[in-house]
């Protein structure tokens, strides 16, 4: 079957790289020159991406034990974790060189630019100008402004948030990353530094709307008034949130990654939830099954779960904030904490709830 791929992120990439190896004639459309520039991802990831991928040496940047939640009024909770660091363009690179190694063509500098579904027509830019190409099937994983996501969902009004960070030198616990629970500088959010080693780490946070101002401010409180002069490189770019009532199937066209939305509300995470959709797709594929299907299955409930928390969360003032890291640093939750995999937010917060059942006061932001 030919396949039409269009966008060469951490997902598309990895996509391309599933359907080819099932022996699908894939061709990759990457609007950019290089993979994986410009790089807006932290690239932090729960440790069950290794089960998922056998990485190359390089990609790998750290390994985390330990997360240091604070609460608005400065209080502190340490909590065992178990994630990694990965370098965001190095993955990129990776799955696209996987997918090529399979036998998929990578065209990079074409843009799409329209898509005529009846047709079943895409229209491509590059610098020599626009072509007019037929598909067969078409995989947009063009990312958090895909272009293909209004054609198949013209209800939904997308809602972002705008993350911004920056990689800051200095010295830091290289096993540990920070959390910012905060109404003053990321509402709706949080803030995080995660080192990428003792002497390096990405600092920011993702908000609603003035990233640059709450970003400012957030590294003023966090690394002094000079913290400019130690950053080497800025990174941000949108997160899209996720709506269960997306459409990621229509006819011969499939959305899967931040172009579906498949990216989890708490944390802004869509390399995992992005990597299932993308082993959905490819069953479909392989077996006839609906993909709409297949990726809910896979991975649909988690996200709404995400989803609910994080409606939730929007509705915590800061003195909420205050109690919840006050209770997560009993030795009863932190221990619940360490044991699970927050990929799971259902069975994690069942868990929680039980170990520490002075948690129920949240629900009442649940409804
Ligand atoms: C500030 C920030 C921090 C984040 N941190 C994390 C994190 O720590 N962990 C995590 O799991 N997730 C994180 N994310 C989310 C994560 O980056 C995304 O979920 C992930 O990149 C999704 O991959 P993708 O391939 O779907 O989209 P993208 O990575 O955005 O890739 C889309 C690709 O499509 C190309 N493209 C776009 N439009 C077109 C077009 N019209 N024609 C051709 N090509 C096109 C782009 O050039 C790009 O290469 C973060 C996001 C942000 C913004």
């Amino acid at each position: 079957m030919e396949v039409t791929v269009i966008g060469s992120g951490t997902i598309g990439g990895y996509a391309a790289y599933l359907l080819a190896k099932d022996g699908h004639k894939v061709s990759i459309y990457e609007d950019h020159e290089k993979i994986g520039i410009p790089c807006h991802c932290t690239g932090i990831i729960t440790s069950s991406f290794l089960e998922m991928v056998k990485l190359r040496e390089g990609i790998l940047l750290n390994t985390l034990s330990k997360v240091k939640i604070f609460s608005p009024d400065g209080r502190c909770a340490v909590l065992r974790c178990n994630d990694i660091v990965v370098d965001r363009i190095k993955l990129d690179e990776f799955f696209t060189q996987m997918a090529v190694d399979a036998g998929a063509e990578l065209i990079m500098g074409n843009r799409l630019r329209e898509i005529d579904m009846q047709k079943k027509k895409i229209c491509l830019e590059n610098k020599n100008g626009k072509r007019t190409i037929s598909y067969r099937r078409l995989v947009a994983a063009d990312g958090p402004n895909s272009r293909v996501f209004t054609e198949l969902n013209p209800g939904i009004r997308r809602r972002h948030w705008l993350g911004a960070q920056a990689v800051i030198r200095g010295r830091f616990d290289r096993e540990m990353y920070e959390v910012y629970l905060n109404n003053d500088y990321c509402k709706g959010f949080f803030a995080w530094v995660v080192p990428e080693s003792g002497e390096s780490a990405i600092a920011g946070l993702a908000v609603s709307e003035r990233p640059s101002f709450h970003f400012e401010k957030f590294m003023k409180r966090r690394f002094g008034d000079g913290f400019k002069k130690d950053i080497s490189g800025y990174r941000g770019g949108l997160i899209p949130c996720y709506d269960p009532g997306v459409n990621c199937r229509k006819g011969d066209v499939c959305l899967v990654g931040d172009a579906g939305l498949h990216v989890k509300a708490t944390t802004g995470g869509g390399i995992i939830p992005g990597m299932k959709a993308a082993q959905a797709l490819a069953e479909s594929f392989r077996t006839g099954e609906d993909y709409e299907n297949l990726w809910r299955k896979k991975t649909g409930f988690n996200l709404w779960s995400h989803l609910r928390i994080r409606k939730m969360l929007d509705r915590f003032t800061d003195a909420d904030y205050n109690y919840l890291v006050m209770l997560m640093g009993t030795e009863r939750a932190r221990k619940i904490m360490a044991d699970s995999d927050r990929e799971y937010p259902k069975a994690f917060a069942l868990k929680l709830l039980m170990a520490e059942p002075r948690l129920l006061y949240f629900m009442k932001h649940l409804f």
